[in-house]
């Protein structure tokens, strides 16, 4: 190995220092760099293509469910954020201010949006006249700032990040809760069917909603290290925010009526659960769902043999390419096929095609999956539909690994021991009957800083509030107070 290969190479361990290790899959895949101020990252062309591909299937999904996108300025002025008390007494701590522009004080402080209800529902208002102006659903992709101090995580944890943020009126209750579930719906796709990561589904618990909102929910993503992501949030705001901000209209019998709202939001999190959930000691694994290139040809030559095998290697590049696949043709001469194969591996292209003088003679291609270095020889002639079969079974091999191990880490407890030793011992989700009081999710809190991260609905879609699971047994009691407890909750430790 030349010292360069080393170079590319992950040194961290996955299973023995997960925290360093992400890191480090981070920089050296090419996603993302630190900014020179704390929290703050810099979004590489590898990690913005990916946002790319997930702003791309939302997008189109949000679009043919009736929501069009806007643009909202950056900065609330404060007396905005001020209208409803919820969200600055939620945001509080976090909200960064500006205070100066130019060389002149301003008069009234802008707060850099920390989430964008309060500049929003003015508009929203301005633009419900009557029943025929609803729903208005509105959407707009844009960075926010929450000034934590905490460690930066790329697309885990930093001051700025980019989401997309939804927010949506309606004339009924009825309509709002359909709207919820409909986010929460394309929120878990998202998840499953581009990012090959099963989620939970379910709602905050009442203490943890969105500042303001009736109802939290919540698609909830199982890291291997144990871990829980909140992968997207879909809140039903009630009317609260109507009330607030005046966003009523007059129904078809001329009575004024108030609407009720809606908010929910993707962030690049989803990219830090996707780099966590798949990627490995030799760097990013990706789905080819997302996978900015699909499949990377790699053409292996000698002196004598070099035309040959370019040409065969492009003929086949052509065919993919036409049916669709995003393809690469590495044919960079200065690089031999095994630096190729590294660097390939570490940006975590699904499927590599090696092509030498022997595939050119067999007719012939050799294949190789990213995940788990599976190889195999097929024909030249069915390249389109084998490749098609190659990358659905990559995709599979993905959502079932990550599958299991949402599905084995999900263990009961009935006492607070037992939730806080299998927290300790194992990860995963605890799941546990609850009387509903934070005072019992506190206790466990203080000791393993682990949390109540979502409890499963009776229902979860057409036009109601789902009423939180009940325990299998109808004499259920809590597994932290003993009381008697009427509803499930998941404990775990979260990012
Ligand atoms: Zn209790």
């Amino acid at each position: 190995m030349s010292d360069e290969s080393q170079e590319l190479g992950i040194t961290e361990s996955k299973s023995h220092k997960p925290g360093e290790w992400y890191a480090e899959v981070v920089q050296k895949a090419g996603l993302a760099d630190y900014a020179p101020m704390g929290g703050f990252i810099v979004t590489k062309p590898r990690g913005y293509a990916l946002w790319e591909q997930i702003q791309d299937a939302l997008d189109g999904w949000f679009k043919e469910t009736g929501v069009d996108n806007v643009y909202f300025p950056m900065f609330i002025p404060e007396s905005f954020l001020e209208r409803e008390k919820d969200i600055v007494e939620g945001f509080d701590p976090e909200v960064a201010w500006v205070t100066q522009g130019g060389h002149d004080e301003l008069e009234e402080r802008l707060a850099v949006r920390p989430t964008s209800e309060s500049i929003i529902a003015p508009f929203m208002a301005d633009w419900t006249r009557s029943h025929r102006d609803l729903p208005l659903r509105l959407n707009q992709w844009c960075s926010v700032v929450r000034w934590e101090a905490t460690e930066t995580k790329p697309f885990f944890r930093t001051k700025e990040f980019m989401w997309q943020e939804g927010h949506t009126a309606h004339a009924t209750n009825e309509e709002a809760w359909e709207e919820v579930w409909t986010r929460l719906g394309q929120y878990e796709r998202v998840y499953e069917d581009v990012l090959a990561i099963p989620v939970l589904r379910g709602k905050k618990p009442e203490h943890d909603k969105f500042p303001g909102a009736d109802t939290t929910t919540t698609v909830e993503a199982l890291m291997p290290d144990g871990k829980s992501v909140q992968g997207g949030t879909s809140h039903h705001l009630g009317q609260s925010f109507a009330e607030a901000f005046d966003i009523t209209y007059v129904d078809e019998d001329e009575e004024e009526r108030t609407a009720y709202t809606t908010s929910w939001g993707l962030s690049w999190r989803a990219l830090g659960a996707l780099v966590m959930t798949h990627s490995d000691d030799q760097g990013l694994v990706l789905p080819p769902t997302i996978a900015p290139t699909q499949v990377v040809i790699v053409p292996i030559w000698q002196e004598d043999t070099k035309e040959d095998v370019l040409e065969y290697s492009e003929s086949i590049a052509d065919d993919l390419e036409a049916a669709g696949f995003r393809v690469e043709l590495d044919d960079r001469d200065e690089r031999n096929p095994g630096f190729k194969f590294n660097e390939h591996e570490l940006n975590g292209v699904p499927l590599r095609l090696e092509i030498g003088p022997y595939e050119v003679d067999d007719a012939e291609v050799t294949l190789v999956h990213r995940p788990d270095n599976e190889e195999s020889v097929e024909d030249r002639e069915e390249i389109v539909d084998t490749v098609d079969d190659h990358l659905e079974t990559i995709y599979e091999k993905l959502y079932d690994t990550a599958a299991e191990n949402l599905e084995s880490n999900i263990r009961e407890a009935d006492s607070p021991e037992e939730i806080m030793g299998t927290i300790g011992k194992h990860g995963g989700y605890v799941k546990v009957p609850w009387c509903g009081d934070p005072a019992c999710e506190e206790a466990i809190k203080e000791k393993v800083s682990a949390e109540i991260v979502m409890q499963p609905l009776e229902d979860q879609g057409g036009t109601t509030a789902g009423a939180p699971k009940a325990p299998d047994d109808e004499d259920a009691t809590c597994a932290v107070c003993g009381e008697p407890a009427d509803q499930l909750a998941y404990f775990a430790k979260s990012y």
